[in-house]
């Protein structure tokens, strides 16, 4: 596909241009109502073809290596970010997405851990189990690295793709988050209530919190209180938004 060949060829000098920026999006506690953490979503402004979001992109850097790039660039952009939050006294955990191949790869690691240990503000990584499955020894080794330098580990898109008990029990992950394809219908359809339900109860029961992505509807979200899901995300409670943005929603909401 030409396209991709383009934008592949593009994106490699993505980050150098300036051409990338961050989104974030609050996780906020069910129970007490209060922002528990935050995701930082990243998007291309491409010079001709507008914004261009992650699922695009992130493939093409996934398979030219620019990825490790990429994402060194975010962990130091969310920690100028969080220097921010801080300002406004506003000290939340932010999470960031961790590619599959980059638990594998040594240096990015070891790069990762160098940065994350000349600060002091909360971080996150979200990853699947997906891309743990690939690789389990290097990827639950390199997690315990992450986790070690205090990096809250969490589960991304579970139940989206291949998933397994053995490796879940063996991750240093503290939250669970459930993919929003079984949020987004959790209101109209028979089996995904049953399916949220039963990934609740499991992830409590291997003391791991649990979030719901694609939370949009007030319906959805009290059904998941009543199932005991800790935390939401969600257009319901907040679009991802550019830094300013979303320091005066965290403003605005300073005890909600
Ligand atoms: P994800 O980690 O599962 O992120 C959740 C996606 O759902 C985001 O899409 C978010 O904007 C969207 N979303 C949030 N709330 C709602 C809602 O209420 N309804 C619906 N329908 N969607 C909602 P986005 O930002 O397009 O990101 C897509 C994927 O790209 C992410 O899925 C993540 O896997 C990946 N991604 C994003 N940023 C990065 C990054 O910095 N590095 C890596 N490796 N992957 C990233
Ligand atoms: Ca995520
Ligand atoms: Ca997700
Ligand atoms: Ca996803």
């Amino acid at each position: 596909m030409v396209d991709a060949m383009v934008l592949k060829r593009d994106l490699s000098g993505a980050v150098d241009r300036g051409e990338l920026f961050l989104q974030y999006q609050p996780k906020v506690n069910v129970r007490r109502q209060q922002v528990a953490s935050a995701e930082a979503l990243l998007r291309w402004r491409h010079p001709t073809r507008g914004l261009i979001l992650p699922n695009d992109f992130i493939p093409l850097a996934e398979a030219t290596r620019d990825i490790d790039r990429m994402t060194l660039w975010t962990i130091e952009q969310v920690i100028a970010d969080q220097q921010l939050l801080r300002a406004d006294g506003r000290d939340i955990t932010v999470f960031i997405n961790i590619s599959g191949q980059l638990l594998s790869n040594a240096k990015f690691v070891k790069r990762a851990c160098e940065i994350v240990s000349a600060t002091d503000v909360p971080l996150g990584f979200e990853i699947t189990e997906t891309s743990v499955i690939r690789d389990p020894v290097s990827a639950i080794a390199n997690l315990n690295i992450f986790a070690d330098h205090g990096i809250a580990i969490a589960i991304d898109d579970y139940g989206a793709g291949l998933s397994s008990l053995a490796y879940l029990k063996q991750l240093p992950a503290r939250e669970l988050k459930i993919d929003k394809m079984f949020v987004l219908q959790l209101t109209s359809s028979n089996r995904d209530p049953l399916i949220v339900r039963s990934t609740i109860d499991l992830a409590h029961a291997l003391e791991m919190e649990v979030t719901a992505e694609g939370v949009e509807t007030p319906a959805a979200l009290a059904l998941l209180s009543v199932m005991g899901c800790d935390m939401i995300q969600g257009y319901l409670i907040s679009r991802p938004v550019e830094i300013e943005a979303f320091r005066q929603y965290m403003r605005d909401h300073k005890d909600a």
